[in-house]
Formats: C-alpha cells, structure tokens, sequence
C-alpha cells in the first residue's frame, strides 16, 4: 500500500518536528512553505517553495497531498479555505478566522463563561484614555502578534505619545495581571469527539517569550482539573481536530484565566517528546490522519529550556547525559531572542 501523504503549511522548527513524527509512523510529509531556507526542509519527504497566497504554486501541493494541515496559526485564512475546497484541511480553517484575532478569540472564549482578562477593542489614543481604568496594561495588536512581538506595556496615560505607537494597526487593551504562575495545557482531539490530553504544563516567560516549561505543574487539584476542562470545552465548541495549546494565567488570587489559544502544537509541549509515550507532534500526525489514538502514558517529569539567540553556539559545543535530550533547529541565522533550540531534560 502505498503511504498517506501529509501536507503541511509551514516549514520551521514545529513542521520539523511534525515531519519526524510523520517519518516514525511511516507518513509521507509534504511541506509548503515561504521560505527556501526553511529548517523543515531536509526533513520532509517534499518541500515546495512558495508564497501562501500563490494559487498556481498552491495547486501543485493540492496534487501532491491527501489531508493538509499547518504547524501555525498565521497561515492566510484564504489560503486555508481556498485549499479546504480540494482537500481535508485539519483543523478546519474557521477555528483559525476565530483565533487569529485577539479580539475574536477572547470574545469567543467569554461567550463560553470560561474567563479572560478584562480588555477592549482600542483603535487610538483617545480610547486608552476612555479605558484607563484597565492600566496598567497591555496594548496587543489584534493579528499577527507571537513572542510579545505587537505589545506595548502602558502604566499611565501620559505614556502613550512616547510609545509611538502605530495606530494603523487594531489593538486590544488588557489589564495587567500580577502573575503568580503560567500553566498551559495541550490536548489533542480525535475524530468522534475523543481525546488525549497531556498533564498541565508549567511555563516561565522572560521578556514575553517562553524560557522555562516543566511537569509536573505545581498548582491545586482544583486549578489542574479546571484548566483541562476549559481546554477540552474549547477543543469541542471549535469541533477542533488536531493537537492544539491553551496558555492560562493564575493570578495572586490563584484565579484562573484563559491568556490564548494556539492552533496548532507548542513550545510548551515539547517535553511531550520524551516525558510521553506518544508525542503531541505524533498525536496531532495521528488524529488529522484519522490513525489509531493511543492511550497516553507518561515515561518521566521534564524540564524544558528554550535555547535563544546566541546561546545555541555554546550548546552546539556541549556534551549532554543520558537524561537530557537536546534539539537544534538548524536555522541557518542566528537572530536576537530567535528561537533556536531546546533542551529537555527528564527528571523522575
Ligand atoms: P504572544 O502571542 O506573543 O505569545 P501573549 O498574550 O501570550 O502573546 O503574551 C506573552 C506573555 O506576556 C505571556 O505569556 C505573559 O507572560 C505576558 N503577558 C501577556 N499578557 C499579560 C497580562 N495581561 N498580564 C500579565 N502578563 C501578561
Ligand atoms: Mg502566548
């Protein structure tokens, strides 16, 4: 029989590492992505190179492939319908029209009685000022945001004319939450309602980007019980199929918020690799794919580490134990605060 073919939208680290997954249980991967020195490249079965909005380009991968799915959220929700017209798109492209809009998304969650942080829509100054009882505060862009990139920290009102900030762009304003702990829990969801979902995750952030993750999570019962619910009610009200990620805070109070949903696999779940029998890079490869769902069992408790920037020259140099595993994202340039690789480290 000949193998299933994977199409995946987007070739950097996560693409890579769904590639693999795809390897180790004999899928054929097919990426497409905008960039020709995408890291995913080498370890694809195929690689087409080209823009998303490129129709004639993107007909060669619908040939090619059976099912598609994409490794992020930021693929055009054009493109994903215009390729849900030929193929199986996992998970279906409205989720993403949902979750690509800050605005959308925090809506959406409300609308679920699952709770957020207090925000507003703000298209300029003025209505800061108007909102000024949610400073201080976090002005985020509405699209396109990843990493803190789009995010202005407001305290008072007569910051904002310093801050420059481009009003061309729509923002949310969120008041700010004095974080005690970030959790995030990652599931995946089958065809016919079914799930595995991973233990709750701890996360620290430095400078708006994840550094740390860890299992187990040192929170309450009750906060471990409550953020795997309201993950799987998301997961079932998007009819999601795949893997995908929320991120919670819990705030001084140990209230518990929903800060975003990710469509797609995540940093904070790549200690699944080794602390998992099945990795949420397999499962996600599994259940767009329609195979078996295995029950999953943890091997170990793990500690992840971002490797960022310049740090990975230091890493590349290094000898590791047995316990620690270390993946390099073979990015051919090394930028400022880039994720480059990561290190897990199991601990029992
Ligand atoms: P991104 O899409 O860039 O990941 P997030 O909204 O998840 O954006 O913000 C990144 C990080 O910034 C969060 O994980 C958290 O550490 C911090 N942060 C974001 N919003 C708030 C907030 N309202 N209060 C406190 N910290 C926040
Ligand atoms: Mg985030």
């Amino acid at each position: 029989m000949s193998k299933l073919a994977l199409g995946i939208l987007g070739g950097g680290q996560l693409g890579s590492m769904l590639a693999q997954a795809a390897k180790k249980i004999n899928i054929k991967t097919i990426i497409y992505c905008d960039d020709k020195d995408a890291p995913a490249r080498e370890l694809s079965d195929e690689f087409i190179y080209g823009n998303y909005e490129d129709k004639k380009n993107l007909e060669k991968f619908i040939e090619k492939v059976e099912i598609i799915t994409f490794e992020f959220e930021n693929i055009p929700f054009k493109t994903l319908d215009y390729l849900s017209k030929f193929k199986k798109v996992y998970p279906n492209p409205t989720v993403n029209k949902t979750l690509q809009n800050r605005l959308f998304e925090k809506n959406f969650v409300n609308k679920l009685g699952i709770k957020t942080t207090n925000y507003v829509s703000i298209n300029n100054a003025e209505e800061i000022i108007k909102n000024k009882s949610l400073l201080p505060g976090l002005l985020k862009t509405t699209t396109l945001g990843y990493d803190g990139k789009g995010q202005y920290k407001i305290n008072k009102t007569d910051e904002i004319n310093n801050l420059k900030i481009n009003f061309s762009n729509k923002y949310i304003l969120e008041k700010f939450i004095n974080l005690k702990k970030e959790i995030s829990v990652v599931l995946t969801r089958y065809h016919g309602n079914k799930f595995e979902i991973y233990e709750p995750i701890e996360n620290e952030h430095k400078d708006q980007i994840l550094k740390h993750s860890k299992i187990p999570a040192v929170v309450d019962d009750n906060i471990m019980e409550k953020s795997k619910e309201w993950a799987k009610n998301i997961a079932t009200e998007l009819d999601y199929i795949g893997t995908m990620c929320v991120e919670f805070f819990i705030d001084d109070n140990n209230e518990l918020y929903v800060n975003e949903i990710a469509p797609r696999v995540h940093n904070s779940g790549h200690l699944t690799i080794n602390a998992f029998n099945i990795s949420q890079f397999e499962n996600h490869i599994r259940a767009v794919c329609n195979l078996e769902r295995i029950s999953l069992k943890k091997i170990s408790n793990a500690q992840m580490i971002n490797i960022l920037g310049d740090e990975i020259i230091e890493y590349r140099k290094k000898k590791f134990n047995n316990n620690e595993f270390f993946f390099d994202y073979m990015k051919k340039k090394i930028k400022l605060k880039r994720k480059m690789g990561h290190l897990t480290i199991l601990k029992n």
